[in-house]
């Protein structure tokens, strides 16, 4: 999978990890029961994230005087958890070169953030990231009591009312600290290029000139839709999508058929897209699933015929969805119950 990503994705950092089992050794606060308690470095840490811009910030107290804080700004497509966590490490890198080394003091870290909390007490995280923070809490633990808490947001905390004015003022300017994209992001990235590819390849793949008709644009959507037909229905559809049905003009280059032309008019070919944009037979059929489609018109050369034109059903209409499934449904179903037994 890693392999994968690299190769598709170079420029594109993302946070995955193995997924090796690393324990977060400091002691965890998760009820809320907030106290400042005297000579302990108290600090606070929060993250922030909307439409313009992600960030963290984070501030540190001694008896209620600030003894350091911060700001940062972090990538657009970092997920609220990523600057959550972010502003923990950031801090605890910040604490471990502050504290002195002989200076054994306790050290509470305030969040908000529940799910960053879980994700350090999750012993096998596949974030690297989260593995990364948990080392350095741990480097911090070693020699600072450490204990990380669940702070309640927006409840009128001082120290994280503080960080969280932080993290706004990250969100909104530099500095700039980089973390690599949620893999959420880059399983997307991946994903967007590998329909382009595939599309890529339909546009260039020589004929399926039937098929092109109805499938212009590659889509992943209906294949859980088509899929859940009645077998025979679904073999169908897919000769009706494919021009191998057992029309005329298909069973004639088979050599199951004498002539091509289409039973209900004979004046054309025998194939689904006749019969489902020309044939004059189905003009009901044609009007009542198609009647406010700007490609329907009147032929004046054949009289008032309902039919699609074709220079209209353009590439956005030639996507296979959920529409064009129940319109070829349509036209088969008619066309079963007239030529089928
Ligand atoms: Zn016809």
């Amino acid at each position: 999978m890693n392999r994968v990503i690299d190769q598709i994705l170079p420029d594109l950092p993302y946070d995955n990890h193995a997924g090796t089992r690393t324990q977060c050794n400091a002691n965890f606060n998760l009820k809320n029961n907030f106290q400042n308690v005297k000579g302990c470095l108290n600090v606070y840490t929060d993250g922030s994230k909307d439409d313009e811009g992600a960030g963290f910030g984070w501030a540190v107290t001694v008896d209620n005087l600030i003894v350091g804080e911060c700001a940062k700004r972090v990538n657009l497509y970092n997920s609220v958890f990523q600057t959550e966590l972010a502003a923990i490490g950031d801090v605890v890198t910040w604490l471990l070169n502050y504290i002195p080394l002989d200076n054994n003091r306790n050290v509470f870290i305030f969040s908000d953030s529940l799910s960053a909390i879980m994700a350090l007490q999750n012993p096998i995280e596949r974030s690297a990231e989260v593995q990364r923070c948990k080392g350095l809490i741990n480097r911090l633990h070693a020699r600072n009591r450490t204990v990380v808490c669940w702070i309640k947001g927006h409840a009128e905390h001082t120290g994280n009312e503080l960080a969280d004015v932080k993290a706004k003022e990250g969100a909104a300017g530099a500095p700039f600290h980089d973390i690599p994209a949620p893999l959420r992001v880059a399983k997307k990235a991946i994903s967007d290029q590998m329909i382009n590819f595939w599309q890529n390849s339909w546009d260039d793949v020589a004929g399926h000139r039937q098929t092109k008709l109805f499938i212009g644009t590659v889509t992943k959507e209906i294949h859980p839709i088509i899929i859940q037909l009645p077998r025979r229905q679904l073999s169908q559809v897919v000769g009706w999508i494919t021009g191998h049905a057992t029309l005329n003009r298909h069973l004639q280059i088979m050599g199951l058929s004498n002539d091509n032309w289409c039973r209900a008019c004979k004046r054309a070919p025998e194939t689904p897209h006749h019969i489902i944009f020309d044939c004059v037979r189905f003009e009901e059929t044609r009007y009542a699933q198609l009647a406010n489609q700007d490609y329907i018109y009147d032929d004046p050369d054949r009289g008032p015929l309902i039919r699609v034109n074709m220079d209209e059903w353009t590439l956005a209409e030639r996507i296979m969805n959920l529409d064009n499934l129940v319109l070829i449904l349509c036209f088969m179903k008619q066309w079963n119950n007239i030529f089928v037994n």
